[in-house]
């Protein structure tokens, strides 16, 4: 039989992964040749942006301590008004989606370089693609310059990750590399990330949440989530995105917990229908009902599994049928009304 065909173009990632990387940050700023960077996170993650503030010295001209989930359009203005006073020549993102998805709205806006130090399984450190939310609409767009220049990932800033939000990034992380299975634009390559990111996700999760500061399963989801989030960085989301995109923006739910309740539904309904995926979740997994075990390991790790623990009703679910069938997307099973009704009463 002919191997399938594709188009595989490779991003310019540079990734610095180990415990106690975060020593090395100096040296990517220097790569980079900046000197007067803005240092990005939220108001909770201030002491770990003073530590990396301090770490790079003089190369850092001020920290900005007002990252927001989904990227407000007014925390961006604030911040580049701040950018502009200290004439920063890079952002230094240290956080999560969050935090990262504010150094990528000012790289979009000017052009200069992110540099990311993740801290949860989110992946955005890995993708071209910006998100901006306005009048409680999230617009997302992709484009190169938004793609940090380097990521550092130190597994050891992951230990205080409370294991609740742990188990809903990781589960997050994985969807991507689920949809990145059977996406239109995959290649052999990033089937082979894909499934090594799930495989260490699945073993590092209910490890971790277990015993939030076990480091040897803190730096294998750290990997498992670099692999999937390049994953989605690399390849076009299908359904289960599209929904988790209708739900959050619709009725504004949180991101990471969407994802984990949404996770196996989608995987039940789409993965008779791509094989080659089936496959492979099955080895990675070790099972022969993939969709079963991510239920399984959801419960294992005690995230959400019903849209109602997020306070959805099943009066909500007309709007987000409407907004999924609004605008065509990728997926390997045509998805009709009636199909997105009874996932989401199942998800509900
Ligand atoms: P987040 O960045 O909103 O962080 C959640 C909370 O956890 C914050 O309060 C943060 O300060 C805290 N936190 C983060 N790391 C911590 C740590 N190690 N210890 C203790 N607390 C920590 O959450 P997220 O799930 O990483 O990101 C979600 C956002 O990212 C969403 O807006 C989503 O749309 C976006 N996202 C974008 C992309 C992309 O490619 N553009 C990909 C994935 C997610």
């Amino acid at each position: 039989m002919p191997l399938p065909a594709f188009v595989y173009d490779a991003l310019p990632m540079r990734v610095v992964f180990g415990n106690g990387s975060l020593d090395r940050l100096p040296e990517e700023i220097d790569r980079l040749g900046l000197r007067r960077v803005l240092v990005l996170c939220t108001p909770e993650q201030q002491n770990l942006a003073g530590q990396a503030a301090e770490l790079i010295g003089p190369r850092a001209a001020g920290t900005l301590a007002q990252a927001r989930m989904h990227v407000p359009v007014e925390t961006v203005a604030d911040a580049a008004a701040e950018a502009e006073r200290l004439d920063a020549d890079g952002y230094l993102a240290v956080g999560g989606g969050s935090t990262i998805g504010l150094g990528k709205a000012l790289a979009l806006k000017f052009g200069a370089p992110v540099v990311a130090v993740p801290t949860t399984y989110a992946g955005s450190e890995m993708t071209p693609i910006w998100g901006l939310t306005e009048n409680a609409q999230k617009r997302t767009g992709r484009d190169p310059a938004v793609l940090p220049r380097s990521v550092v990932y130190d597994p050891d800033l992951t230990l205080t990750l409370p294991p609740e939000v742990s188990a809903t990034s990781g589960l997050n992380a994985l969807a991507h590399a689920v949809e990145a299975l059977y996406a239109p634009d995959g290649s052999p390559v990033i089937a082979a990330m894909a499934e090594q990111g799930v495989r260490d996700l699945a073993a590092a999760l209910p490890a971790l949440v277990a015993d939030p500061r076990d480091r040897g399963a803190r730096a294998a989801a750290l990997q498992g989530a670099w692999l999937c989030g390049a994953c989605l960085g690399a390849t076009t989301m299908g359904l289960h995105h599209k929904l988790c995109h209708a739900l959050g923006g619709t009725l504004d739910l949180p991101h990471a917990q969407t994802h984990a309740v949404v996770l196996p539904h989608v995987a039940a309904f789409n993965l008779p229908a791509a094989p080659q995926a089936e496959a492979a979740l099955s080895r990675a997994l070790d099972t022969d009902d993939p969709s079963a075990a991510l239920a399984a390991l959801a419960d294992t790790v005690g995230a959400p599994r019903r849209l109602s623990q997020l306070g959805v009703s099943a009066a909500d679910l007309p709007r987000i049928v409407e907004a999924v069938l609004a605008n065509p997307y990728s997926n390997p099973r045509p998805v009709g009304r009636a199909d997105l009704e009874q996932l989401l009463t199942g998800a509900l």
